[in-house]
């Protein structure tokens, strides 16, 4: 029988690349740079405030839909310390499993078949997955490189909104390019979203990874913003705990209870223990969140200088535990095929960046390498690389 596409709205996405690239990197032995996730685990106190609430029997039935509610008054806590956002703990916190599920519900409840959805190009995968998922249509802006960082073309932006425009998808700091929006850039996007009265969702997970003086700063903390932006947040990346998939979202009680309606037909509810655990996470002293960004900003260094010596040009991220690197200086220009070698020449795995790209051929020279690895790995690997050049 020869069936009808079983999944015309999905049918672009496939395998995702991170699985391809994992699967090659078990096969030849390689160095792992390609999916971001940690190889250390993070905080013991925090993986004993877990252990403690499932021994406890914290959350080990289904708990309360928006999330516990010690760790949405956590999570109230930290915008407002950080960043001077008000929110309410009971209408204006929803706790996800990961930002990946507060992605999803967000654009399934916000975006309807046909709306336009404005995305930083490179995307992220999973933003445009769910706007596909949601029936929308993706209106990619491509973050051109300029001055050794990826900069969003704020004209740009402006021309790409039309009447169909239901929201902007922001990313900051931004994955895979590590660049973190500006204030001035900031401003303008949200001038912009007031102006055309635009919804914003804003997946900020690496908030706290920013190195160099650049800060990360919510947009929702800009003027208008506050009533019109979804804020979208995890422990993932914060705590070194991807597994637990822990996530957030704070929005106005409207928005919060639009992403809600969505939210609660896919989990329902997940991570009951973790989510106590994650509550006293966002507790840590400064002194964590400062040790993790130096471990991290050294870890950059280790790798980026590396890739400059085996010929790379690198542009040092401002964000994120990403660099990307332009293979051209090494004689080549296709970032897929280089990826798909790679392995089998130096043992070292990355990501083409271009699979995060509708203009594929803006994208087609760059690759990203993930430095959230132990440091004698990252050594290794830069060992590796030399044999590239
Ligand atoms: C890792 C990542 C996520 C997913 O976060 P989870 O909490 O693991 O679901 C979302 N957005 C970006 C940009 C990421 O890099």
């Amino acid at each position: 029988m020869k069936r009808p596409p079983l999944n015309r709205r999905l049918a672009e996405f496939g395998t995702t690349i991170f699985a391809e690239m994992s699967a090659l990197a078990v096969r030849t032995g390689s160095i792992n740079l390609g999916q971001g996730f940690p190889d250390t685990d993070g905080p013991e106190e925090i993986r004993e405030a877990a252990v403690r609430a499932l021994r406890d029997g914290r959350g080990n039935q289904y708990p309360p839909g928006p999330g516990v509610p010690e760790l949405r008054t956590a999570i109230t806590e930290h915008q407002r310390r950080r960043y001077g956002l008000v929110y309410d703990p009971d209408t204006e916190v929803l706790v996800t499993a990961g930002a990946t599920e507060a992605i999803a519900a967000s654009l399934l409840a916000l975006v309807e078949p046909g709306d336009e959805v404005i995305a930083l190009e490179p995307y992220y995968d999973s933003h445009a997955a769910c706007v596909a998922m949601a029936g929308g249509t993706r209106v990619p802006v491509t973050l051109r490189p300029e001055g050794g960082r990826f900069v969003l073309d704020l004209d740009e932006l402006r021309a790409a909104v039309t009447d169909r425009t239901r929201l902007i998808l922001l990313n900051t700091p931004h994955n895979p390019t590590g660049t973190v929006l500006t204030r001035d850039e900031l401003a303008a996007v949200a001038a912009l979203a007031v102006e055309r009265d635009l919804l914003v969702v804003t997946d900020e997970v690496y908030e706290h990874l920013v190195f160099d003086g650049a800060e990360h700063l919510p947009i929702a903390a800009f003027p208008g913003m506050r009533e019109r932006t979804v804020t979208i947040s995890s422990a993932g990346k914060t705590f070194s705990f991807t597994g637990w998939k822990v996530g957030w979202v704070t929005a106005a009680p409207d928005l919060t209870t639009a992403v809600r309606s969505a939210k609660q037909y896919l989990t329902y509810v997940s991570a009951g223990p973790f989510q106590y655990a994650v509550a006293e996470a966002l507790r840590l002293p400064e002194a964590y969140f400062d040790g993790l960004r130096a471990d991290l900003r050294a870890k950059r260094d280790l790798l980026g200088d590396g890739l400059a010596r085996a010929g790379f040009e690198v542009y040092r991220p401002s964000g994120t535990y990403f660099v990307t690197a332009d293979i051209r200086p090494l004689g080549e220009d296709d970032g897929i095929a280089f990826c798909r070698a790679l392995p089998e020449r130096c043992g070292v795995v990355a990501i083409p960046t271009a699979v995060f790209y509708d203009h594929r051929e803006q994208g087609a020279p760059f690759v990203r390498f993930a430095f959230c690895k132990r440091t004698e790995v990252l050594a290794d690997a830069v060992q590796r690389l030399t044999a590239v050049g």
